[in-house]
């Protein structure tokens, strides 16, 4: 379960380093290292400062999922952690011993891990997923899920136009490729399969019939699309590794 928590921070003199500009980076670190969500308010208390977060799940602010940056630039402090309480608005995340499969989904407006789990179909939190390419952090993940919302976004506001369209429901896409090249990695990394959501039919209001036209074969390879019973999508392509949302609502 997503928590909301404090994290202290007690500065250590240690000379030269602009306290501000270190918490600021520790945070932006635990950001891009899957331990807690991309926003954070923090408060000033004379000589201390504490950062109001929300963290991923119910140890994901243990020093044990710390990577070198954040150990690097955390020894300037004495750190004390404090869960306050639940995120009334989070879901709760997967906690499966193992997943069958993965799907990896960007949903617009989240900004917690798109890696979902095939069997209880909840997001698995970063901390539990391998760092990709040489990476010690989720920088890939998480940098295309901001690109992938940038373009999402520009379709919901400009909803003509047709850049932004083809980006999202073409395989073959930019964006796509992005994606479909991190999907690949991720497999590799987890060793299960792992299918790319791709939005085609995109859905929404907006020249309904067109956009929410139902698929009836991959639109990559054109073969059978497979059922699955998860609430991100309801069929895939085992061979494109390709996972579609084709009863829109
Ligand atoms: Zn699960
Ligand atoms: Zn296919």
């Amino acid at each position: 379960m997503y928590k909301v928590a404090k994290i202290i921070f007690k500065p250590i003199n240690k000379g030269g380093k602009d306290i501000l500009d270190s918490i600021d980076n520790i945070l932006s670190m635990l950001y891009k290292n899957g331990q807690i969500i991309d926003e954070w308010i923090v408060e000033q208390h004379d000589q201390n400062y504490v950062a109001n977060v929300v963290t991923t799940d119910d140890d994901s602010l243990s020093p044990e999922y710390y990577n070198q940056y954040i150990l690097k630039e955390i020894d300037c402090f004495d750190i004390e952690i404090k869960i306050v309480c639940d995120d009334a608005m989070a879901t709760d995340s997967c906690h499966c011993p193992e997943h069958s499969y993965y799907i990896f989904a960007i949903d617009p407006y989240l900004s917690s891990s798109p890696v979902i789990c095939g069997d209880c179909g909840k997001e698995i939190p970063l901390i539990r997923i391998p760092y990709l390419y040489n990476e010690e952090e989720h920088y890939s993940i998480l940098n295309f899920q901001k690109t992938y919302q940038a373009v999402d976004r520009l379709w919901m506001d400009s909803l003509s136009d047709r850049f932004t369209k083809r980006q999202i429901v073409d395989h073959n896409s930019q964006l796509n490729k992005r994606g479909l090249d991190i999907r690949a990695e991720l497999e590799n990394k987890v060793g299960k399969p792992v299918y790319y959501l791709l939005c085609n039919p995109i859905g929404g209001w907006f020249e309904f019939e067109k956009n929410n036209k139902k698929l009836e074969a991959c639109p990559k390879c054109g073969g059978e699309l497979v059922k699955v019973n998860n609430p991100y999508a309801d069929n895939v392509c085992h061979t494109c590794r390709l996972a579609f949302v084709t009863c829109k609502e």
